[in-house]
């Protein structure tokens, strides 16, 4: 199986840069786990708050070797998974105050990267939804009308005709714009904040996996293969591999594995042939549904949110490739595009996400405060990861902010069973979803879900 780094077309077309591992005994005011979106924005923020905090980043691989590294580069504006879906867990006035947030958070990122001279291929290009079933024109129209009810601007329903115009599938009934979307090269996210946060003075070590935390007393020491940092503070950003270090956050989310595809190239000729001037990021309405994106040359990436679970919660190198998703995408891809039946995809790989009964990340604290944590997007950190930093930068140095009111940082989510019975409830949940996409009615056991407010998706 090809190794992560040459299978993610992300991390494959980074330009190379040699890693440093921790060389030894270091204290820290302030140590963070992990080098995603996560671990990178706090980090930054943490320096613009506190410029003289020592703060040492420790990764197990190298920068971007999780999510961050493996995503669609869909940028969302919703901290959940959609605003209906916002208001049905939150209530109308947090999700209003959510669509705000969400909204300031996508012009945040690009003014910070902008201030910064960084350019990483982000672009506004909104988000089409797009219906395959009369069902989910319904649910184009209901979606359109929760984002008007929170205050989004612009959402607006298209017919089969418009969506088809937009990007042509033979298989679209209907669809939806919402322009507050974008999509963005992951990997050159973080490798900016790479680069800035080394500017700002924080010291980051790649290669450096980190094997136990004792907190019994105050330094936290951070234990690794070369060396040990002893950190006042400690910041988890380790997302959907946390449970190595803090098992007991399992009970919040459960890790499971999204699988994408990128093609080779699309000459004009094909372009022309699907349209997509307009380059918007794409998700339809199923449950387990497609999404897809241009890239900036022009390479199709095309993902299956029909994320796997391996049981008992295992994220490992084993799980990166599913040749039965792999099969599964390229002839959903397909259906979708007869006229590009041809198409190459010289990319595949899968990547670990961290879900939660309520799609939304969540923050504490353990060992009396000195381990913060944050983590559980459920398939939508690119952006809100930045959030996260932002929040957990905060939280670590005791500085007030407005986010820290948030519903989501103040409320954990509903848990998780624990195993054995976390597999059989994948399982019938599962079941049950693909009967929903396939076509029937949502039966008693998704109708009771959905009024606890509980939901599985990636
Ligand atoms: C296939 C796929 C498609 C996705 N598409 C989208 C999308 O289009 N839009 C969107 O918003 N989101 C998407 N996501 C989700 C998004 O990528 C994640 O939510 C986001 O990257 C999480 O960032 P993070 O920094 O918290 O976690 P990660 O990027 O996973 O970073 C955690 C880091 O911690 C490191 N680490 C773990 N344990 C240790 C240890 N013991 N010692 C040292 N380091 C450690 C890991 O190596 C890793 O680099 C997708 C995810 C996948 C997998």
């Amino acid at each position: 199986m090809r190794p992560i780094e040459q299978a993610s077309y992300w991390l494959a077309t980074r330009p190379h840069r040699d890693a440093v591992t921790l060389p030894g005994e270091l204290c820290a005011d302030i140590a963070i786990i992990g080098g995603g979106f996560t671990g990178l924005w706090t980090a930054v923020r943490l320096k613009e708050l506190a410029p003289d905090a020592r703060i040492i980043l420790l990764e197990q691989a190298v920068l971007g070797y999780g999510g961050s590294g493996r995503n669609a580069g869909q940028v969302s504006g919703c901290l959940d998974h959609s605003h209906q879906k916002a208001i049905a867990h939150f209530g109308i006035e947090e999700a209003r105050r959510m669509a705000a947030v969400g909204l300031q958070n996508l012009d945040d990122i690009g003014g910070f990267f902008r201030q910064h001279n960084r350019d990483c291929d982000y672009t506004r290009t909104g988000q089409l939804f797009v219906a395959l079933t009369p069902a989910q024109v319904d649910d184009a129209r209901e979606n359109v009308a929760a984002a008007t009810q929170i205050g989004i601007t612009g959402a607006r329903v298209l017919s089969a005709e418009e969506t088809r115009a937009e990007l042509n599938s033979p298989l679209y009934l209907g669809g939806a714009i919402d322009p507050t979307w974008g999509i963005v090269n992951p990997i050159k996210i973080v490798d900016h904040l790479r680069d800035i946060a080394t500017e700002q003075g924080v010291q980051i070590y790649e290669r450096t996996p980190v094997t136990a935390l004792q907190a019994t007393r105050s330094p936290v020491r951070v234990t690794t293969a070369t060396g040990t940092v002893s950190a006042d503070k400690v910041i988890l950003a380790t997302n959907a591999y946390s449970h190595h270090l803090a098992p007991r956050l399992l009970r919040r989310y459960i890790p499971l594995y999204d699988y994408v595809l990128v093609s080779e190239p699309l000459t004009p000729a094909q372009h022309a042939a699907i349209g997509w001037r307009n380059r918007q990021a794409v998700v339809d309405g199923r449950t387990f549904f497609n999404y897809y994106r241009l890239t900036a040359d022009n390479r199709i990436l095309w993902g299956t949110s029909e994320a796997r679970y391996y049981p008992p919660n295992r994220v490992a190198e084993n799980c990166d490739h599913s040749e039965t998703h792999y099969t599964a995408l390229r002839a959903s891809f397909s259906r979708h595009f007869p006229q590009l039946a041809d198409l190459k995809f010289p990319y595949a790989w899968g990547g670990p996400i961290a879900s939660t009964t309520r799609l939304t990340p969540f923050f504490g604290t353990l060992a009396g405060g000195r381990i913060h944590y944050g983590l559980g997007y459920t398939g939508l950190g690119v952006a809100n990861s930045h959030l996260a930093g932002q929040i957990l930068a905060h939280q670590v140095l005791g500085k007030p902010s407005p986010l820290l009111d948030l519903a989501i940082v103040r409320h954990s989510p509903l848990p998780y069973p624990p195993e054995p019975i976390r597999s059989w409830a994948v399982n019938i949940i599962t079941r049950s979803l693909r009967r929903v996409d396939a076509g029937n009615k949502p039966g008693l056991l998704l109708r009771t879900l959905d009024l606890l407010g509980i939901g599985f998706s990636s």
